[in-house]
Parts: structure tokens; sequence; C-alpha cells
């Protein structure tokens, strides 16, 4: 059986990436246009009815922009968050389209195993996720202001790992946002660095090593280029003496632009 992963478009002006396996198919936020998300289902011969599941982050508008128009057009679907994010979610969802998960429990959906897991950030109780299948994995973690421990521990053994690279901390500083603004995304509760990003991946690998694709993921338009952030990340791999090739795999999932279709 097949686990398959595509970032539809991950960034500060939306996120969506669909997992799937044979028989199921689920989408991990729905920030962008819904045409945008049913287009990346008909690219990746995704039938509407097989998603059964959108799984919310937090309840940031990158994040949940579509959940009305998705669970119009696809009447089946339910759409799971915690109820801390249910509370500040702004986008109408009928009720009988809502479920409620526990941060930190498992759940099924089909055959695939969700995990969620807290990471700091300026919302209400936002969450990575996990998605597991026959000893397979794949981990989302973005808008996280740090990595911990904790998180460490969940996504070093993933298969497929998207790690959030927002910025690099100089494009940041000298750039033209506003001086407060600049404060939240550096603090701990804001976005992770490029530096930051390449830091936790040298943890992981060193403390896990295994065969990996990686994807770097909320890129900022205005702080980060595909090239910087690649370049950034690698340099604090070579540092540690870890090197990409067949073991791993970095690419950068763009902003605007579907991914590839990544099996494992
Ligand atoms: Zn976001
Ligand atoms: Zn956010």
């Amino acid at each position: 059986m097949s686990l398959k992963f595509c970032s539809f478009a991950s960034g500060s002006s939306g996120n969506c990436y669909l997992i799937k396996s044979d028989e199921t198919a689920v989408l991990i936020d729905a920030g962008i246009s819904g045409k945008k998300i049913l287009e990346g289902l008909d690219r990746t011969d995704t039938p509407r009815e097989m998603i059964s599941a959108i799984l919310v982050t937090h309840e940031h508008i990158d994040h949940v922009k579509s959940l009305p128009v998705l669970t119009k057009r696809i009447p089946d679907v339910s759409v799971y968050a915690n109820e801390a994010t249910w509370e500040q979610i702004e986008r109408p969802v009928p009720d009988e389209q809502k479920e409620v998960f526990t941060t930190g429990e498992e759940f099924r959906i089909g055959d695939l195993t969700i995990r969620s897991f807290p990471v700091s950030h300026d919302a209400a109780e936002p969450v990575g996720f996990s998605v597991l299948l026959d000893g397979r994995k794949i981990s989302v973690c973005t808008d996280a202001g740090y990595i911990s421990d904790e998180i460490v521990a969940e996504i070093s053994d993933a298969d497929l790992l998207l790690l959030e690279a927002n910025h690099e901390k100089e494009m940041l500083l000298f750039g033209k946002y506003p001086y407060p603004l600049k404060q939240r995304i550096l603090g701990d509760e804001g976005h992770l660095s490029n530096l930051h990003c390449g830091e936790c991946l040298c943890r992981i690998i060193n403390g896990n090593p295994k065969r990996r694709q990686v994807l770097l993921g909320h890129l900022s338009h205005e702080n980060n280029t595909p090239e910087v952030a690649m370049q950034a990340i690698i340099n604090t791999l070579e540092e540690e003496r870890i090197f990409t090739g067949d073991e791993l795999q970095i690419e950068v999932a763009m902003r605007d632009q579907m991914s590839d279709v990544y099996e494992l």
C-alpha cells in the first residue's frame, strides 16, 4: 500500500497539503483558494469523494481560508481541529462537518493514523501533524517559533518531513516589516528561521540516521527565497558534515506551485 504526499502551496499566503493512501485521502489545512485545492485534487488524480478529512493546524487565515467552500463542494468531508482552535476559527463550517480532536491523542481516518503535536506559535492551540500508515510516516511542522525536544522526538523518524524555513534572519531584520512584526516573527511564538530549521535537521539526522525526504516549507515572500533557504540550510548541515544524497533529499515546497507527488 502506498502513502503519497503533495504540497499544493506552502507559505505565508496559503497552505494546503494532500496525504493519501490507496483508499483514504486527507488535506492538512485549506489556506489557498478552493479553486486551487480542487485543481490540485484533479492534478493528483484524487477524486473529491476520497477526501475524508481536512486537518487544521491553527486558525490563521493562511490555513483555514477555504474551509467554507470546501465543506460545501465536498459534502462528506469532516474538518478536524482541537477545541481551542474551533473557538477561534472565524470561517463558517457546518456543525455536522466539525470534528474535535485532543492534541496529542492519536485518531484514525480510514487506514491512516493521525497524530497531532503542539507547536509554539501565536495561535490558540497550534499543532503539527504526523500521518502514519504501515510503519511509514509523514510529518508536517510549520508555524513554530522554536523546535522543542518533544517535536524533535515526534518528527525524527518521519520518512517525509515538511519543516518550516520561514525567513533568513538578516533579510527580516533589514527588511521593511514594522518592528513589532519583526519581533513577533522572531519570537518564541513566531516562525522558524532558516538557521533554526537547519539546526533542527542536524539534531534529527545525527540522532536518527535514516533515509529521509525533507521539504522546506512556509517560506516568507518578503524575507526568504527558495535559493537562500536551501543554501542556508545546506551550509548549516555541512558544518556538521551532513551532506545531501541518496539518504537525505531536500527540496523546497513552493509558495505558489504544486510540488511533485512523493510516494513512500
Ligand atoms: Zn501560517
Ligand atoms: Zn500561523
